[in-house]
């Protein structure tokens, strides 16, 4: 079993190089944002909740992010592994993840780490939101804010993973062949 997680601020190419990753390791995708933008589709109580921060382009609280996670895994139990996308985007959520996996006798055996300038991040944001109807990407202060949140909550998490030898930092700039390439030789 491998179990990984694709790290990056929004628009750093997590999900895009998640479904290439998925194809080669036969690993399950779990993708929060995915999670909560489908319980919004249903108009359940955990989306309601979960847009009223993502509108904003806000962080979910951890306590309802972690759960939800949690929940999610469990669904899962014949899985050959995960690919964890979009989580954790917090020291408190690492040490949740940490703690669960171990009781499952499970771990993190990278994170993957794609690296991509600022003004680069806004420009795909804003030309995602073109297509993608996705009400956070089409708005430049919400981009700013999740980018913001990303500095301030997130990116505090490499040092979590450096200190625990796990993070590969690769360069998110070039063609999706060539990143992929990055990221398969990371994982070694
Ligand atoms: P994403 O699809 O990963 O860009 O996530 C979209 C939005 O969902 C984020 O801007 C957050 O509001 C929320 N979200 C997704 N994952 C998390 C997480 N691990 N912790 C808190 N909020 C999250």
């Amino acid at each position: 079993m491998i179990n990984l997680v694709l790290f990056g601020p929004p628009g750093a190419g997590k999900g895009t190089q998640a479904v290439s990753l998925v194809e080669k390791y036969n690993l399950y995708h779990l993708s929060t944002g995915d999670v909560f933008r489908y319980n919004i589709s249903q108009k359940t109580e955990l989306g309601m909740l979960a847009k009223s921060y993502m509108d904003k382009g806000d962080l979910v609280p951890d306590e309802v992010t972690i759960k939800m996670l949690k929940s999610e895994v469990e669904k899962q139990p014949e899985a050959a592994g995960f690919i964890f996308d979009g989580f954790p985007r917090t020291v408190a959520q690492a040490e949740a993840l940490d703690a669960f996996l171990a009781d499952k006798e499970m771990k993190i055996e990278h994170v993957l780490s794609l690296e991509v300038p600022d003004e680069e991040l806004v420009k795909r944001l804003l030309n995602r939101g073109k297509t993608s109807g996705r009400a956070d990407d089409a708005n430049q202060d919400v981009v700013w804010n999740r980018i913001k949140e990303y500095n301030s909550k997130t990116a505090p998490l490499k040092n979590f993973y450096e200190e625990q030898s796990k993070l590969r930092g690769i360069n998110g700039v070039g063609s999706l062949n060539d990143i992929f390439g990055r990221l398969i030789s990371a994982i070694g």
